[in-house]
């Protein structure tokens, strides 16, 4: 249901209350441009639907005020743990009705059901880059996705943000232009599964599921515990199995290392083609980010000239995920297009500030003792002395704890540039400075000054 006019649905929950909230938090400015846009879909037992005009607005609004919004929203309805977002532009929902009232072959049943099936348009094979960390994921996934039941179930696992969904997607694409596709987040079978037994319909979710000629479920980790679930996923599996139907799973582990899932589950994951995708190379990353610069160019009709520079120095800072690549790109393509310009290097940094705090290279141990000794007006030989004076041992404790939070730098390689201090040493500090910040403002908020300091230098400042 569209709700533009801000209707609330459910006697409890008034989506002009949380707007209102959000205009109120986040102040007018970031309200007008971001918030706003944002349109109110539908109410679900502990989430709400939501949904934006463009991948760009969502990412926008995901990336940097999802949290916030998410504490407002909790505020107000205690039972809301998430918030999902859908992309509705006017292209797309054409495309999503037409495939609603004519294409049968989309298991999509509507209000009831499986809200809506989760295939994204936007997610294929085509805008798929390849490299060496990948390649073998896609084209297994490519042959699935051509023949159907050959490699049953395909298994994919990889990290968060390496392209689980997108290839999934692909294949579900690929396929339902010639069968009937069902798509769903593990989550959500559980949420439908849960749902169907309280209202009776167990039977029309066994008919949903076991119809379908391919199954394609993500994130298959989160699918844990209840027997009675595992029980009725485990028969769904295997009658589809059976008579051939394609099933398809990702996780974000391999088989074997599930948890909380039956062995004999397990052990049927196993039974088909089980493929992972590694951590991208440099290589791959920057060809990720080249392609997405040409999509956001066609996309948004922009002129994002970015230099070969900027585009090297993004892919070199963010390894661990493509999602955070893509995601900082957006980032910089939204400041060009604020400033109608595009960022220099400088600026980057400064854009991309939380996504680079990983980086060793910038904050260093020696760093963090330079400002906390500023801070608490003692000298570094002080700091690194054995002394146990009350007055040096806090200052101590406070720049171990910003040490192993701020620098990816292990236990005992903090101890050793503390005087080789044992690591338990280390832990101790880093538990009694988290004891006193939950309970002692002057802590935290010297805390929190000192990591603003660490993090952003003044020769990052524009
Ligand atoms: P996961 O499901 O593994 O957490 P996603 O499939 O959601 O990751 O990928 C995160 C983002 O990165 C998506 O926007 C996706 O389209 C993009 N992406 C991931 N891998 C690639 C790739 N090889 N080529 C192009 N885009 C990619
Ligand atoms: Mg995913």
């Amino acid at each position: 249901m569209k709700n533009n006019l801000n209707v609330s649905i459910n006697k409890n929950f008034s989506w002009e209350v949380i707007q209102k909230e959000l205009r109120h938090q986040f102040g007018n400015e970031i309200y007008e441009s971001w918030l706003k846009k944002i349109v109110f879909e539908e109410k679900f037992s502990n989430y709400i639907l939501v949904s934006v005009s463009t991948r760009f607005i969502r990412d926008w609004i995901v990336s940097r005020y999802l949290d916030q919004i998410l504490g407002t929203i909790k505020k107000l309805n205690k039972e809301i743990i998430r918030v999902e977002f859908k992309i509705e532009s006017k292209l797309e929902s054409n495309v999503n009705d037409a495939q609603k009232n004519l294409d049968p072959k989309i298991s999509f049943i509507r209000d009831s059901f499986l809200q809506y099936n989760r295939i994204d348009q936007n997610k294929s094979f085509d805008n798929f880059v390849i490299g060496e960390s990948n390649k073998l994921a896609f084209e297994a996934a490519k042959k699935v996705s051509e023949k159907i039941s050959h490699y049953n179930p395909f298994y994919l696992y990889a990290g968060v943000g390496m392209g689980k969904t997108h290839i999934l997607n692909a294949i579900g694409l690929k396929l339902k232009e010639d069968n009937k596709v069902t798509f769903i987040s593990a989550e959500r079978f559980m949420y439908q599964f849960v749902k169907s037994i309280k209202s009776n319909e167990m039977v029309k979710f066994k008919d949903t599921f076991r119809n379908t000629d391919v199954l394609i479920i993500d994130d298959i980790q989160f699918m844990n515990g209840k027997e009675a679930m595992q029980e009725e996923f485990f028969h769904t599996f295997n009658s589809l199995i059976d008579k051939g139907s394609q099933v398809i799973l990702s996780a974000d582990r391999p088989p074997n290392k599930l948890i909380k899932i039956q062995e004999r589950i397990k052990s049927r994951f196993s039974g088909g083609l089980v493929v992972d995708i590694q951590n991208p190379e440099h290589e791959l990353r920057l060809k990720i980010l080249k392609s997405k610069v040409d999509e956001l160019k066609l996309l948004y009709n922009e002129k994002l000239n970015l230099s070969d520079d900027i585009l090297k120095f993004i892919s070199n800072e963010i390894r661990n995920s493509i999602r955070e690549l893509v995601g900082a790109l957006n980032r910089v393509a939204s400041f060009s297009r604020i400033y109608n310009r595009v960022p220099n290097l400088n600026e980057i940094k400064i854009i991309l500030k939380d996504l680079l705090n990983t980086n060793d290279a910038l904050i260093t141990i020696d760093y963090i003792q330079t400002l906390v000794c500023k801070y608490f007006k003692i000298s570094k030989n002080e700091m690194l002395s054995s002394r146990r004076s009350r007055y040096l041992v806090r200052p101590r404790q406070v720049a171990i704890y910003l040490a192993k939070v701020l620098t990816t730098k292990s236990l005992p390689e903090i101890g050793r540039e503390f005087s080789n201090r044992d690591h338990t040493t280390v832990i101790h500090s880093v538990k009694t400075i988290e004891k006193l910040k939950s309970n002692n403002s002057e802590i935290l908020n010297g805390i929190n000054y000192l990591k603003n300091q660490i993090l952003y230098r003044k020769e990052n400042e524009i």
